[in-house]
This record gives C-alpha cells, structure tokens and sequence, in this order.
C-alpha cells in the first residue's frame, strides 16, 4: 500500500496513477489528484481555500461531494474515512436500483464517482475544530491544517454507543466487540450474544446464525429492526430472545466467558455463558465540532430546516448527525443532495449582495 500524497488515501501500488517527480515515483487515487498535486508542486501553493467545505463521507457527505461537483462548485471534502457506516452493512436491501449490494460494495461505488466521475478535492483526515472569521470559518485538521471555506457542510454521521457496564472497558477485543466483525471464526460453533434490537444487530444475528451455536439477542427493548428482517431472525433454531433484559455486566478470566441479564425490574440475574458478545445499541451523532455554533436538539442532533440549513447562516447539515427523521442510507443520501443544492445557493446569492453593493 501507498499514500496518496495529496488526499492521504492508501492506494494500491498496481492500480494506482503514478507520476515520477524530481526522480521519485508518487502514486496518486486518481488523474484529479495527480494533477493537483502537479500544480501545486509548479506554483508551490497548497490550496486552502475553497467555496465549500464538505466534512465527512459517509453517504451524506459524498453525495453532497458529487453533488457539489456536478453543480460546478469549488468545493472540498475532509473525512475520516470513506464510507461511514455504511462500509459495517452486509446486506443492503433498501437502497434504490440494487435488490441487493453490500455496503463496501456501495461505497465503492460511491467513492468512483468523487474520484473518478467527477474529481473533487478530498483529504483523508479528522476535522478537530471549526471557527467562525470574517467571510466564512476556518477548518481546523487533527494534523493542525488549516483549510477555509465560505459554506459549510456537516455530514458526521453517527458513531456507536457503549452500554458503560462492568467488564465491558476489560473484556473489549477479547470477547467484545462494537457492530460487526470481519471474522468469525473464533466463535464457530460457541455460544455468542448481540445487544440491541435494531437493524444492526439483527443484520449481526443473520451472519452469525451459520457459525455460531446459539445466539442470545438481549434487547431492553421491543426489537425496532424492520419486520422483514425480523420475520426471518425469529426462524432461526439457534436463537433466542431476551426482550426487556438488561445487561449488567461481563465476567472471564483473561477472555469474556459469561454475561449476567436481568429482566427489567426484577431482582434475579440470568448467567449466560458465551465466547462473544457483539454490541449493537445505537449511535449518537458527531455534532461536538459545531456544538458551539448550531443549534442541537436534546439527542444532540444537529436542527435543521427542509433545506439542511441550520441556525447559523452558512453552516448546512445533513444526514444521521441531524434531527431528519429515517436513519438510512437513501435518506442520507437524499439529505446530503439537497445540502449541496441549499449551499450553492447560498453561495450564489453572498456573490449577488457582493455585485449589489
Ligand atoms: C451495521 C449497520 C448496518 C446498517 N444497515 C443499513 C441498511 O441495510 N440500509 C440502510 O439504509 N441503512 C443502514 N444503516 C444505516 C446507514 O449506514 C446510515 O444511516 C448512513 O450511513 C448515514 O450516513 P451519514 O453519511 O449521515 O453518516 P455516517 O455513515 O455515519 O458517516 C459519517 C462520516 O463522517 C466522518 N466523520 C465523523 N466525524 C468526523 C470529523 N470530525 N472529521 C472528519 N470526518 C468525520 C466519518 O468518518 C464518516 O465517514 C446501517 C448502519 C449500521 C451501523
């Protein structure tokens, strides 16, 4: 693997573009970055500035990306990673156009069209801070790079909970996990739980049906996945239900072996014994970075109105990290089109009061 010098994606060394430059090769993601890269070594200026700031790629953040581009706007997207949380579905079934496509598989798609069908300035890295100055705000990275835009959007998406129970901090990565895993076998034919009762953990529930012996759900709740996964879960002969339990803690020695659940409002604590316990409780949104500027709602979700625009003029939002209702990847999609649509106009009319004045 390499590193693209001017967006930090790793790339392969086979497929990827390559430049030789003052006798070093450089592999680039695509011709965009390539080309950028060209540029900037002949003027030695890094661009910093741009129109628009998209930050995270998620499915929010790279439609407002591709959108951002196919409008023509001079715009940039910072992200962690690509993808979001996406990349964690292994069977997605309500996305439009695909009966059926994994989430890498979607996000591969999704990241060809911001690097190849339409180019558009990204950088693989952690946006830690963001402050408002005269014209627009300034964007601060984790590598402390400075980058300013007149228009923002905020596509953070959300990250997992933790139960915050005993043993959870001792036993993670070793018997714990958060979501999905790539590789099952170290529970092939063992007793395994999943916590939680939403898509995700029922999406967890269908993996493991095959590998492991049995599946404990334990769910403080009604299960709130959609039926049609549900109808097929509830089938299957190795597992089972606890609707209104509680997790109260993970026990082992150097590896988990057990967890203790109690219903609801009753004293007495059940011992299951499992070599795996996968932790599906929801996320919450990544609104820290703006939390000084916009408005949030109790959840911590950024407020919006129909058009992504927040409480602070120049700031949109879209997709989970706001209060839009429906948690899914279409609808983060949907939301981080409008986005983009919402802030070019935005920027169309700053450049209409600029002739006015
Ligand atoms: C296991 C699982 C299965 C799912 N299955 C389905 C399904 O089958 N169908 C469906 O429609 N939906 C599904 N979902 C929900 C769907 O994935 C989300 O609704 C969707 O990904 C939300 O997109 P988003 O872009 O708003 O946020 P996210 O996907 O959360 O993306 C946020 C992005 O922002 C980046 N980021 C965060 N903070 C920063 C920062 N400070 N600086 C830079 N970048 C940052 C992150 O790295 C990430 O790239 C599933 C979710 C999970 C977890």
């Amino acid at each position: 693997m390499k590193k693209d010098p001017v967006c930090n994606m790793d790339v392969r060394e086979d497929d990827a573009i390559t430049a030789e430059c003052d006798g070093l090769p450089y592999y680039f993601c695509s011709e965009g970055c390539k080309e950028k890269f060209l540029k900037e070594r002949t003027c030695k200026v890094p661009r910093t500035s741009y129109d628009l700031i998209v930050i995270g790629g998620g499915p929010a953040g790279l439609t407002a990306a591709v959108y951002a581009a196919t409008l023509k706007m001079d715009a940039f997207i910072i992200t962690k990673d690509l993808g979001g949380q996406a990349v964690d579905s292994t069977k997605i079934e309500n996305y439009m156009g695909f009966d059926f496509i994994t989430g890498p598989e979607l996000v591969e798609k999704f990241q060809y069209q911001l690097i190849h069908s339409h180019y558009i300035d990204h950088l693989i890295s952690e946006v830690e801070k963001i402050e408002t100055v005269e014209g627009g705000f300034n964007v601060t990275t984790s590598e402390l790079n400075k980058y300013f835009a007149k228009t923002l959007i905020i596509a953070t998406g959300m990250t997992r909970r933790r139960l915050n129970v005993d043993g959870e901090d001792s036993f993670q990565r070793r018997g714990v996990f958060y979501g999905n895993i790539q590789d099952f076998s170290f529970i092939h034919g063992e007793e395994v739980a999943v916590i939680g009762g939403g898509n995700s953990a029922l999406q967890i529930v269908e993996n493991l049906h095959t590998v492991a012996k049995n599946i404990h759900l334990v769910s403080d709740a009604k299960l709130t996945a959609d039926p049609v996964i549900i109808e097929r879960v509830v089938q299957f002969k190795n597992f089972h239900k606890y609707e209104g339990f509680k997790v109260i803690e993970f026990t082992g020695d150097s590896m988990l072996s057990h967890i203790r659940i109690r219903e609801k409002a009753k004293a007495e604590a059940i011992n299951i014994p499992v070599k795996g316990v996968f932790i599906a409780i929801g996320l919450k949104p990544n609104s820290s970075i703006v939390s000084h500027l916009v408005k949030l709602n109790e959840k911590g979700e950024i407020i919006v109105n129909p058009d992504c625009s927040t409480s602070y003029p120049g700031i949109f939002a879209a997709g989970d990290v706001t209060d839009a209702f429906g948690k899914r990847i279409i609808i983060a999609s949907g939301e981080g089109a409008k986005a983009a649509l919402a802030a070019r106009q935005y920027i169309l009319d700053l450049r209409r009061k600029l002739y006015d004045e």
